[in-house]
């Protein structure tokens, strides 16, 4: 398989070589020049395999370059019951009212962006490795992608992260997540100062190309295709425990925000699984809502992004969407520069002649939810079920069952645990959400965290100076 850019400026490149780059040359994202097909015979053969089983025979069609022996080592490594909680991996539980939760929130730091980071991991290291290479990742995170980033990159032979977050604005539990950790490997920076501040940074320092090259500077943010192909596999997981037989349909609905998670719906449904509707829900930060109902995307302003209660799905420009909008202008590239180009200048594009395509062809539909909204649901769900769900995963199910047709068999993606989110639930319910095992007293674990200011120049002095160069 080979892959290219959305905006047709890339040589066409094998596996390896985009699993470590982020943006392509052309500013692009990188995509392969076909989608594999998967038949019926193999939908049958693939129903009762177990999530690493399923994960290798579904990465190996985009992952070809690297040797069947080795991408299994690398699965099976990757998604065990030690990391993620049960054999299962991706459990499915059903609400009363029918509405069925794909648990994608039992790793390590309890949401979903493990599934993906944890094999990106092993990816980079095995790559890494093989080339004789070392990365320095440098991320900004508001709090899960850190985390995520940060639990999959631990004691790597090859890697360092170096992880800015914005001093003092995350919860208690998400600082107490990283900042316990005390791998040499894992170096926390927190900038006094708001989350595009420390994005800003990874920017300024992006930009030193010098820098960058010989420091080795990398990304893994949610462009990374590994992570999307990562994210495939729990839609066909999702569908089997769903569904009695592969004659069934079902629908999925996915709490969004930068659309790399429901983007990986995209192409599991473009492989050939039987998904019936996409379904995007989306808090008050609707640019994909307002997208998917009008055809018209319109990228707001970071003055513009509205703080939530579902802080990770708090974005104004989707990342990843780039990749459907190719799909929809037939893969065209020079339309997705000419799109993109619009957006850069802040003007945004309008393709409601399309929008018949995007529903129909494509499946897609969406809806939004408020902080009354989610609050209502995670009562509601509390009540009724006596599970309680995290505010993310809330928007999710409030906008399955406002859009849910009769006889409609709707999974609702799980992205997060509610005790990630302890603040909310306590305002929902009065009581603090449950913490799983092993999580136990961790606010009150040593903290290992240098504090800057917002100043690209201090932060490249420390990388420089912690990698002893
Ligand atoms: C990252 C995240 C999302 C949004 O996922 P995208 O892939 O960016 O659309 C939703 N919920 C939680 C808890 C997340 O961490």
């Amino acid at each position: 398989m080979r892959y290219i850019s959305t905006r047709g400026g890339l040589a066409p490149a094998a596996f390896s070589d985009i699993l470590l780059m982020g943006l392509a040359p052309d500013s692009g994202l990188a995509l392969p020049e076909a989608y594999p097909q998967i038949d019926r015979g193999t939908l049958d053969a693939w129903r009762g395999l177990s999530y690493p089983e399923l994960a290798f025979e579904v990465i190996r069609l985009f992952a070809d370059d690297i040797p069947e022996a080795d991408l299994k080592d690398i699965v099976n490594r990757t998604y065990t019951a030690a990391a993620f909680g049960s054999a299962d991996i991706t459990p499915v539980k059903r609400l009363k009212d029918g509405l069925a939760i794909l648990e994608l929130s039992n790793g390590p730091t309890l949401a979903f962006k493990d599934m993906a980071m944890q094999l990106l991991g092993n990816l980079f290291e095995y790559v890494l490795e093989k080339r004789g290479e070392t990365l320095n990742i440098l991320g900004a995170t508001s709090g899960d992608t850190g985390s995520a980033a940060e639990y999959a990159m631990r004691g790597k032979h090859g890697i360092n992260v170096f992880m800015l977050s914005p001093s003092g604005k995350m919860s208690a539990f998400q600082r107490a997540q990283m900042y316990s950790l005390q791998d040499a490997n894992i170096h926390n920076i927190a900038i006094a100062g708001l989350f595009d501040d420390c994005q800003d940074i990874v920017k300024a320092v992006s930009n030193d190309h010098d820098f960058k090259a010989t420091h080795k500077i990398g990304t893994v943010n949610s462009i990374n295709w590994a992570r999307v192909v990562a994210q495939v596999v729990y839609y066909f997981k999702g569908y089997f425990n769903a569904t009695a037989s592969n004659d069934e349909k079902v629908s999925f609905c996915v709490p969004s925000g930068n659309f790399g998670n429901v983007c990986a719906g995209h192409i599991a449904r473009q492989m050939g699984l039987p998904i019936e509707r996409l379904i995007v829900a989306t808090n008050e930060n609707d640019v994909l809502d307002e997208f998917f109902r009008t055809g018209v995307y319109r990228p707001r302003s970071s003055a513009e992004t509205h703080i939530t209660s579902s802080p990770s799905m708090d974005i104004s420009k989707a990342s990843n969407f780039e990749r459907f909008v190719f799909d929809l202008v037939g893969r065209d590239g020079d339309a997705v520069r000419a799109l993109w180009a619009k957006v850069d200048s802040g003007e945004g594009f309008d393709l409601s002649a399309k929008l018949d395509e995007v529903c129909g062809r494509f499946g897609f539909v969406s809806g939004q939810s408020s902080h009354a909204d989610r609050i209502a649901t995670i009562r509601q769900v509390d009540a009724e079920d006596g599970v309680v769900v995290d505010t993310h995963t809330a928007d999710g199910i409030k906008v399955a069952r406002e859009l849910r047709r009769a006889g409609e068999t709707v999974v609702c993606l799980e992205t997060a645990l509610p005790a990630k989110f302890a603040d909310t639930i306590v305002e929902a319910l009065g009581k603090q959400p449950p913490r799983p095992a092993g999580f136990e007293g961790l606010e009150a674990l040593p903290q290992r965290v240098v504090e800057l200011p917002a100043d690209a120049a201090r932060v490249k002095a420390l990388i420089v100076s912690e990698l002893g160069e």
